[in-house]
């Protein structure tokens, strides 16, 4: 029999252990609990298959930013499909679903960065940066430009190429990463590791292992720095307000390409078109995905400057993807731009929204578990704590704080995530004050109820 939404739970949980893997999921674990089964959204809330409503305060992964259920992107989604449901762009041809979509990127992205090589994703974007970076500095001929410096707990994405940007120890572990010519400098995560020094201070000095690090390698092999201009999938680690302009100046005076990977920040998260306009910084290279789509089709690319675009035209890349610029996807993604604009979701965020889930989210920091409230317009975390004087940590193995607190949001009919003992959030942007209420009231409730 066909397999759809009105089989009861258990046979379709049995299913799914039985034949789907799920990422960064223990597999046995699940099994024993059986997957919550999503059948349907609308606006910010998830429904399942036992007709429970669940407020979405992750957005998926980060990424649906308009919210569920805008029928606008299906119906170009089919129009697209019946016009033109794939054609690549290898092969001296390309489609006005690519060319309306980068053009339209260009506009949107700040200064010049006006050039957009597409991707399926955030992780294929990344991959990209590190070939068109090499390839940039080979094509100017300085081919020892290769290493690229990154941030412990970065997140960059989960193929080779992009796990090895990544800073995460457990992704390493698994053999093989970084690649060769990949080098991590510490994050500047003050709440966890910033000891006696005041916030500006360590956000200065944690900016300066950039220096140090490109004076160690050697600045004539030194090609690229990526960052998150607010880390996300890390715990939403908010730099101090002294770590950005340092990261510039350090950028500029050494001539090392700047990649924003605005994967998260991008298209109104941060309350901004692009988190560098929040944080004020110049990026020679932007990552992009999640949010140009919202999510409702797989989509990405790195938005590169009029300089980068300039010196790889003569050369020939050797890169790409099957899906580069696919016309589904990127006519979907300009329909989701077009309501971003047309609704004023990013201006609403800014100037309504954020302030006022920031004044609710701050308020949760008289919880006693909860030590340090971070928030940068729809992006926030709660780092929870046995002792806030110390900034003292809990351990963050499976069974502690972080994964009872998630557990506990999922029983109230909340998605928040736990990184290690951060809790995160990162709604959808067309959340209203009502629902941002509720948010928090079910926030609060699971953090009672795993003190
Ligand atoms: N970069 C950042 C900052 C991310 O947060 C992510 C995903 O969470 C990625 C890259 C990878 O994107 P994708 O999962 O679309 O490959």
């Amino acid at each position: 029999p066909a397999i759809t939404n009105h089989m009861p739970t258990a046979e379709l949980q049995a299913l799914d252990s039985a034949h789907h893997m799920h990422p960064f999921t223990n597999g046995d674990e699940l099994a024993a609990k059986g997957a919550r089964v999503i059948t349907r959204a609308k606006g910010v809330y998830l429904t399942d298959s036992e007709g429970v409503e669940i407020l979405d305060g992750m957005a998926g992964l980060w990424c649906v930013n308009i919210g569920y259920g805008r029928d606008e992107l299906a119906e170009v989604a089919a129009r697209q499909m019946r016009e033109l449901p794939y054609y690549n762009t290898f092969f001296q041809t390309t489609h006005v679903p690519a060319i309306a979509l980068a053009s339209k990127i260009a506009e949107l992205a700040p200064g010049d960065l006006n050039h957009v090589f597409f991707a399926a994703g955030g992780s294929e974007a990344n991959d990209t940066n590190i070939r068109m970076v090499r390839t940039y500095w080979d094509a100017k001929g300085k081919p020892d430009k290769k290493i690229i410096i990154s941030r412990k707990n970065a997140y960059h994405g989960s193929s080779m190429g992009s796990a090895s940007l990544g800073g995460m120890a457990g992704m390493h572990a698994q053999g093989g990463m970084p690649i060769p010519d990949i080098h991590h400098i510490n994050q500047p995560d003050w709440w966890a590791e910033g000891g006696d020094m005041t916030p500006e201070a360590f956000g200065l000095a944690r900016a300066q292992e950039l220096e140090a690090a490109i004076q160690d390698l050697g600045e004539d092999r030194v090609a690229a720095f990526i960052a998150e201009p607010v880390q996300g999938a890390g715990g939403v680690i908010v730099a101090p307000d002294s770590y950005w302009p340092e990261i510039q100046r350090i950028c500029d005076k050494y001539e090392i390409l700047l990649i924003a990977d605005e994967v998260i920040t991008g298209f109104g998260r941060t309350g901004n078109w692009f988190g560098c306009q929040t944080l004020n910084i110049r990026p020679d290279i932007m990552t992009i995905a999640k949010g140009l789509s919202s999510g409702y089709q797989p989509v990405g690319g790195s938005v590169v400057s009029d300089e980068v675009a300039k010196t790889l035209g003569g050369v020939e890349f050797n890169h790409g993807y099957t899906y580069s610029g696919h016309p589904v996807a990127a006519a979907v993604a300009l329909e989701n731009l077009r309501i971003l604009e047309e609704e004023g979701i990013v201006d609403r965020v800014r100037a309504e929204t954020a302030p006022y889930l920031a004044e609710k989210w701050h308020s949760l920091g008289d919880h006693p578990l909860v030590g340090e409230t971070r928030i940068v317009g729809m992006m926030a975390s709660l780092a929870l704590t046995p002792d806030k004087a110390s900034r003292a940590k809990f351990a963050s193995d499976p069974g502690t704080v972080g994964y009872i607190c998630r557990e506990r949001c999922f029983a109230n009919n909340l998605i928040m995530r736990h990184v290690g003992d951060r809790m995160v959030i990162s709604p959808p942007l067309v959340i209203t004050k009502a629902e941002i209420d509720t948010l928090i009231d079910r926030a609060r409730r699971a953090l009672d109820e795993c003190h």
